[in-house]
């Protein structure tokens, strides 16, 4: 057997590529496209918070940190969450800093689960929440939602699922693709289940400060959930930082003791560029991420009214920055529907069954674009579903 025939990883061949992947490959390459696809700020990173990465370089601070981060970070983290929420955490052994919430996810799951532990997923959810668990040997669980109950998961389905493998609960509201939020009451609820069956909870709060009407719950800062909650967020989308690559996870000290030992053999630190922009954007990055949150609030409302006119069932997406219109009345499937748009009309959007087979029927469209783009693209979307109707 050549080394070309040796198998390799069977684990991640298996693994399906990602269906947000496969349709950006189709767009790439096209010109005069108007992209609803791509789950990113559409500002850049506020100059207020960039020069403060600038005036540390010019310091020389181009080093490698602890492997849990700047303890100035670490520090900040702490006040804004004890501050935001009432949740308090010890920088020094409670908080880790990551490279993004992509290596926090990474991190919270080998550390949790031992071969065959099921984690039990609400679907549709964010691309990566699935392959991670599988990566990491868990076995995941989902449970679909649907428009009908506004996306959102209800604690009893998840208490039908739990068994004896169950090791986790993994959740993030506001949700990438829907922007659905749970109430108090169904937030309550989930708590209710992990206490009684003693699961963790992997909470992705990366959307939290993207809200456009009652404020956030911090899962952690439900009674009895900070001791058995994974607390993940980021900088990447309040304040329009991606491309830093900074994150944390806060848990448990035991939890994270495991964590920093994988961060520290594959990923050492997250980058001191990244982690010194950061510290600005929790000192002083509120102004800019109200004024974002603004500005998303005005779009949504466009791309929302827009859709449900053309007869796309549209729910008002309450966080993140995201709209998940029907396309069912089109009679297309989420896919090819996606492929005509883009052919046709060159507008991207992402079907919406790549976040789960109960996206079916549904696709998912940014608001992060300005509002002239928006209106462009719903005019095209307009003259495209007309045409399917004739
Ligand atoms: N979690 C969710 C729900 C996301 O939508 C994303 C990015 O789109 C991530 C995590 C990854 O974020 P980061 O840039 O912090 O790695």
């Amino acid at each position: 057997m050549s080394l070309c025939e040796r198998p390799l990883s069977r684990i991640v061949e298996a693994l399906p590529r990602s269906g947000i992947r496969r349709f950006f490959d189709l767009v790439s390459g096209m010109e005069d496209v108007i992209a609803l696809g791509v789950g990113e700020p559409d500002f850049p990173t506020p100059w207020g918070i960039s020069s403060s990465c600038v005036y540390g370089l010019e310091r020389g601070r181009t080093s490698y940190t602890s492997n849990y981060g700047l303890i100035e970070l670490r520090r900040g983290i702490a006040r804004h969450l004890a501050a935001t929420y009432g949740v308090e955490y010890d920088p020094e052994t409670e908080i880790l800093v990551t490279v993004g919430v992509s290596e926090a996810l990474d991190l919270a799951l080998r550390a949790l689960l031992n071969p065959g532990d099921e984690v039990i997923i609400p679907q549709p959810c964010y691309v990566s929440y699935v392959p991670c668990v599988v990566m990491a040997s868990g076995q995941p669980v989902t449970i679909p939602t649907t428009a009908a109950t506004g996306f959102a998961v209800d604690p009893q389905e998840v208490e039908a699922r739990v068994s004896r493998r169950t090791k986790a609960l993994l959740i993030g509201y506001p949700n990438n693709p829907t922007g659905a939020v749970l109430s108090p009451a169904a937030l309550r609820g989930l708590a209710e289940v992990a206490e009684r069956h003693d699961l963790f909870v992997i909470s992705d709060e990366i959307y939290d400060q993207l809200r456009y009407g009652s404020p956030h719950v911090c899962f952690a800062s439900l009674p009895g959930m900070r001791d058995r909650t994974l607390l993940l967020n980021g900088f990447s989308k309040a304040y329009a930082m991606t491309g830093w690559r900074v994150g944390y996870a806060a848990a448990p000290a035991r939890v994270v003791d495991l964590m920093v030992k994988i961060h520290q053999y594959t990923m050492l630190c997250a980058p001191i560029t990244g982690q010194m922009a950061a510290i600005e954007a929790l000192r002083r990055g509120q102004k800019y991420t109200a004024a974002m949150v603004a500005e998303y609030d005005r779009r949504r409302r466009v791309m929302v009214a827009g859709f449900n006119r053309i007869g796309l069932e549209c729910l008002e997406p309450q966080g993140a920055f995201y709209t998940f219109p029907s396309i069912r009345a089109t009679g297309l499937s989420s896919e090819e529907f996606c492929e005509r748009l883009l052919h046709e009309e060159r507008v991207a959007v992402v079907p919406g069954n790549a976040f789960g087979e109960c996206g079916e029927g549904h696709v998912r469209a940014t608001y992060a674009n300005s509002l002239e783009n928006i209106r462009e693209a719903l005019n095209r979307i307009e003259r495209f579903v007309r045409g399917l109707r004739r």
